[in-house]
Parts: structure tokens; C-alpha cells; sequence
């Protein structure tokens, strides 16, 4: 879907294709052009003063009845045996929603041989219902069986806002329940409110992190999104009460078209940069693949994950694994330290969300010093040596 040119209208006097930020707009000849790029954002249609641009209109009207479905919903992220941190994170945050909306807070947990002390947590971080569906053929994920499972348990009680982690497991199924419903999804979102009329105020960056976008879902039920992990802060409180059902689905629901045979344990623990608490990154400064042992030793000393930019992975110097950013992985650690970065805006919205961030770069004017706590102004292969070595000494002394 794109944009629409009312050709009566049009002047082509070219004040759009300058106005939109996606470029989707080109002038032909006597003609205005819209591209498959446009992202229906509606600038052209605000500065059109002669009323010949509109968008299409989508989701028009309620298919149902939207004040049947009550409820805030959290799935939780049951991999291998333990729940992601990514779902207590969410049910603290619907919590929040759903005592804004006077409403109960449920969690749906999938997977088996899943005891009750493990719904109970659940409870511990804000949920007063835990639906609990323990197959096993629910052992492994498969986006399938999980979004079928879902979908007929969000069908039998229509809770009217359902949250998930964008972890991988929940960009991967969640979009087949929204689509399931025919109800909106926004992705990656790191703010959630409730506006008055119940509204689910779902806030991400958009056009590469230069604006955050607020995005509501009027017509559909559930409103849905899945929030980065990180974002949002987990309370957990011992002695709050809550109930445990344990539920039965039709068989339906456990069939797939793909079995899972083996899961194999990621063996760069390296990698894991989304779980770890200190991330030290290296960018094109580095300069060669041999230099990363600087921030290797460093990440080691600091028990820390090794991250990279863009920059530094197109080089080859680093595993695509490693990447921070836009196309890489979105991090949010207590510390996260950036040598030889120059801060692109699409490095930026990876990890911006950290507590600290330390900075080394020889360009005092470095974008990256914009977000930085503490800014070194330095050359780092003068820095970094002596910064491991005092490190050293502090730790011996
Ligand atoms: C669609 C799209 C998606 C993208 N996704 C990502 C992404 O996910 N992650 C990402 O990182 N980028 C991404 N990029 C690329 C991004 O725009 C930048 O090109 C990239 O981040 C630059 O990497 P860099 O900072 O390592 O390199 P550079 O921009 O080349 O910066 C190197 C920095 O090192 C400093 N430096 C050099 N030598 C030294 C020294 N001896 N001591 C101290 N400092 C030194 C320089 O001053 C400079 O600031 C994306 C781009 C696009 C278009």
C-alpha cells in the first residue's frame, strides 16, 4: 500500500518528493510517482497544500465488538527450561497497564514439564492468572504449534492487549497470531502507556532512530507489541497471589509441518550480546582483526561481551554475530564501552538504552560522544593498553 495522487489535483509542483524522508517520491515528466518504498507515514499529505495526496484507508471500523476483550496479556518466554528475563520485564510493565485499565494481568506460559514453581514466579513478577499449557510437543519452539496455541487461547478469552519480548522467538510467531486476528503488531517498541479511551500507546524509534513514533491500534483487538528486551525494569514481590490454570487445547494446536530434531547450544558465548551486563565494542578504528584482542582482553576482564560496529564486521574483523545496531543486535547493558566508533546513527539505536556508555574516539566532534557518559578524547591504541594495564594493577593491589 502507498500513498494516493489525485491527478485533478496535482500541480506536481515537487513539495513532496523534497518533504518525504523515504525518498518514494519522484517526479516524471508531468507526473508525481510513488514508490513501494513509501511507508505511509502521511508528511506528503500534510504538505500538499492543494489536497492532492491521501492515504488509503486501513482497518477501517471494528469487525467486532472491541469492548468484549478485557485484559492485558504477557506471553512468557519459556526456552529450554528457563522463562527469559524479557517476560518478568513485561509483566512489571503490564502490570502497570493493567492496573491503569482496572483489569487483570494474565501470562501464557507453553512448554513441558513445566512445574507450578515455575508459573509462580510468573506471579512474583505481577500476573494474577498464569494459563499454563504443558505438552511435549511443546519442548522446543516451533513457530507453529506456539501460534496456534496462542491464537486459541487469546479466541476463548480476548484479552484486549497482548505483549511479548522482540527477542527471536518473538519476532518469529508473534506476527502469525496478529495475523491470526487481523489485528495490528507493532515491533521493537520501547515505551508502553494507556491513553484514556484504552488505547495501547506503543512508542519505537522509527526512520533509523530519529524519531520515536507513538502507534495505537483503534480498530482491532488485541493491540499487540513486542518490547525490546532490556527496556523495561522487572519487580518482583514475594507474597503476591495469584491463580494457575492448567489448561487443555484441542490437538490441532500441537500439529507442524517442522519437527525440531536437535537444538544445539551457541557455542561463541561471545555472542550472547544481548544478555550480557558489560559490552565492550570496537568499530573501524581498530583498524585490523589482530587489534580486537584489545577489547577481547578488556571484555574478559570485565566479564563482558565483545561487541562491533558495522564498520568493523564489513571489514571481516568480526563475527556478524558481534554486530551492535540497526541491522546487529539491540544491547542495553549496565556498561557499554565503544573504542574507535564513530557513533552512525544506526549504531546509535542499538545501544543507546545503556546505563553507562564510555566512549573512546580521537574526534572530539564524534557523533558517538552525543550519547556518551564519559567521553576519552583519545588515540586508542594509547588508551586502550594503558586502561587494561591500570585495571591490572588496581585489581593486584
Ligand atoms: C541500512 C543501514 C543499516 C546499518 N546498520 C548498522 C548497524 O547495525 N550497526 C552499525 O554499527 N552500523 C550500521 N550501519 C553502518 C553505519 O552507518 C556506519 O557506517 C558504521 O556504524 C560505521 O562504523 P564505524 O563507526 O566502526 O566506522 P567509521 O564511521 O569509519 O568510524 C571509525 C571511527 O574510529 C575513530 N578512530 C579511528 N582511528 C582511531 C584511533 N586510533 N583511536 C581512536 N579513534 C579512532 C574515527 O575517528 C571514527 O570516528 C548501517 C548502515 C545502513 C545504511
Amino acid at each position: 500500500m502507498k500513498a494516493i495522487v489525485d491527478r485533478q489535483k496535482c500541480t506536481v509542483c515537487g513539495v513532496c518528493s523534497d518533504a518525504c524522508p523515504m525518498g518514494a517520491i519522484s517526479m516524471r515528466e508531468n507526473r508525481v510517482e510513488i514508490s513501494e518504498e513509501c511507508s505511509l507515514c502521511g508528511i506528503c499529505v500534510d504538505t500538499c497544500e492543494f489536497g492532492a495526496l491521501s492515504l488509503p484507508e486501513v482497518g477501517q471500523g471494528p469487525a467486532e465488538d472491541l469492548g468484549s476483550y478485557r485484559g492485558v496479556w504477557v506471553f512468557a518466554e519459556w526456552r529450554e527450561g528457563t522463562v527469559h528475563r524479557v517476560s518478568h520485564e513485561l509483566l512489571s510493565a503490564g502490570r502497570i497497564l493493567a492496573d491503569k485499565r482496572g483489569v487483570e494481568l494474565g501470562a501464557v506460559l507453553l512448554g513441558s514439564g513445566l512445574g507450578d514453581e515455575v508459573a509462580e514466579e510468573l506471579i512474583a513478577y505481577g500476573a494474577e492468572v498464569v494459563y499454563v499449557v504443558d505438552r511435549p510437543e511443546l519442548a522446543h519452539f516451533t513457530d507453529e504449534r506456539y501460534a496456534k496455541c496462542i491464537v486459541e487461547l487469546i479466541g476463548r478469552h480476548r484479552p484486549e492487549i497482548f505483549l511479548a519480548g522482540a527477542t527471536s522467538m518473538g519476532r518469529s510467531f508473534i506476527p502469525r497470531v496478529a495475523a491470526g486476528f487481523k489485528t495490528g503488531l507493532t515491533a521493537d517498541c520501547t515505551e508502553l502507556d494507556i491513553a484514556d479511551e484504552g488505547h495501547l500507546l506503543q512508542t519505537r524509534p522509527a526512520f533509523g532512530g530519529n524519531v520515536m513514533a507513538t502507534i495505537i491500534c483503534p480498530n482491532r483487538r488485541p493491540q499487540m507489541a513486542t518490547v525490546r528486551p532490556k527496556v523495561m525494569k522487572p519487580v518482583r514481590l514475594e507474597g503476591r497471589k495469584g491463580r494457575i490454570e492448567r489448561v487443555e487445547l484441542p490437538e490441532e494446536c500441537f500439529t507442524a509441518r517442522v519437527e525440531v530434531l536437535e537444538v544445539i547450544a551457541e557455542q561463541d558465548q561471545t555472542a550472547k550480546l544481548t544478555e550480557a551486563d558489560v559490552i565492550v565494542s570496537g568499530g573501524r578504528g581498530m583498524r585490523s582483526a589482530e587489534n580486537f584482542h584489545l577489547i577481547e582482553e578488556l571484555a574478559g576482564m570485565l566479564n563482558g561481551a565483545v561487541g562491533a560496529s558495522r564498520g568493523a564486521v564489513e571489514e571481516g574483523w568480526m563475527a556478524p554475530s558481534h554486530q551492535v545496531g540497526q541491522t546487529g543486535r539491540t544491547v542495553a547493558p549496565t556498561l557499554y564501552m565503544a573504542a574507535g566508533i564513530s557513533g552512525a546513527v544506526q549504531h546509535l539505536v542499538g545501544m543507546q538504552g545503556s546505563q553507562v556508555i564510555v566512549a573512546v574516539n580521537r574526534d572530539p566532534e564524534a557523533p558517538i560522544f552525543d550519547v556518551a557518559t564519559y567521553g576519552v578524547v583519545a588515540d586508542l591504541f594509547e588508551f586502550l593498553p594503558e586502561f587494561i594495564k591500570r585495571i591490572k594493577r588496581e585489581r593486584e593491589a
